[in-house]
């Protein structure tokens, strides 16, 4: 008998996900709101669902790859008699909250709710070294776990608060984004003076591959809470930083990025830790 799966959200990771089922001949059943991007895995051997309830009846495990949780919400508020029975994995991005009571949503209508946070792009999706954070109820986790596998072949079980998949991915998240575009400020710079991404990329890859150090070595300085100005110092980063804003107003290129980093510096120096390594900056920004 063949394995079931139903996706739920046809984006671009919903799409990847479901050709990774049909990979492994797995029987696919989708639905989407625009049902159009279903057309490509319809042709591959998936099954459109006409509602929501049909995809959900249809398989052992549903799949939700949507844009947040409101858009899981839109979808199956309609459908809510449908889930009772029903296993869901939620890998759609939301804030720990929204995905604790997405999970109490659903299991108050006799279905279970797995979260998780996925951690590749859609060319990586059914690749073995790729990886998802998974939280909720453990044996819902173990039972699945060979299915969530096909998705990416490492899984990182986190807990039974269905939160946690959801911190971790934002902690991700709150690393990505940023990078990312200090990345693109980086390619701005370098096209104001005639070179391409392409002529850049060897050094911004080896720059990512050296951030491990930095992350190795400030993390038990700031467990420890010990911000020495020995081997950086906020007053040195503020003037570092300074310079790629002129480097980046000599040549036109946008500065709204780098004054943002700029004024993170400000806030530790007018705080009396000039002289402080910048790793300071972390109890600027902690919880009060
Ligand atoms: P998209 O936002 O491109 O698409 C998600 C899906 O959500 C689409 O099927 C869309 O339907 C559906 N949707 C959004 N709002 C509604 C709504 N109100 N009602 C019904 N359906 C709705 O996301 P991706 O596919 O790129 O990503 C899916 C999730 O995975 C996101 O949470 C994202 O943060 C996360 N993720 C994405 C990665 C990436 O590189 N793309 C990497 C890792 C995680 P329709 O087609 O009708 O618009």
């Amino acid at each position: 008998m063949s394995r079931t799966i139903t996706v739920i959200g046809l984006g671009p990771m919903g799409q990847a996900m479901a050709a990774a089922y049909l990979n492994r001949d797995y029987r696919v059943t989708l639905w989407n709101r625009t049902p159009s991007r279903a057309d490509a895995l319809v042709k591959r051997g998936a099954t459109l669902a006409a509602t929501p309830e049909e995809a959900l009846a249809a398989s052992d495990l549903t799949i939700l790859s949507l844009t947040d949780l409101d858009a899981m919400y839109a979808i199956l508020e309609p459908a809510e008699a449908a889930l009772a029975g029903r296993t869901l994995v939620n890998l759609s991005s939301d804030t720990p909250e929204k995905a604790r009571a997405g999970a109490r949503w659903v299991t108050e209508h006799g279905g279970t709710l797995l979260t998780g946070g996925v951690l590749c792009p859609p060319p990586l999706i059914g690749t073995a070294d790729a990886s998802t954070f998974y939280s909720g109820p453990r044996e819902t986790y173990e039972t699945h776990r060979e299915a969530l596998e096909v998705i990416t072949g490492k899984t990182d079980y986190r807990g039974e608060d269905p939160g946690l998949a959801a911190l971790m991915y934002q902690l991700n998240m709150a690393i990505f984004w940023p990078s990312m575009i200090a990345y693109w400020q980086a390619v701005a710079l370098a096209d104001a003076h005639g070179l391409t991404a392409t002529d850049i990329a060897p050094y911004v890859t080896e720059n990512f591959a050296g951030m491990g150090h930095f992350v190795d070595f400030y993390a038990s300085r700031i467990d420890a809470g010990n911000h020495e100005g020995d081997v950086d110092r906020t007053a040195m980063g503020l003037a570092s930083m300074d310079h790629v804003v002129h480097t980046a107003s000599d040549a036109g290129v946008d500065t709204a990025f780098p004054e943002a980093v700029k004024h993170i510096f400000h806030r530790v120096i007018d705080a009396g830790h000039g002289a402080d390594s910048f790793s300071r900056a972390v109890e600027l920004m902690k919880k009060r």
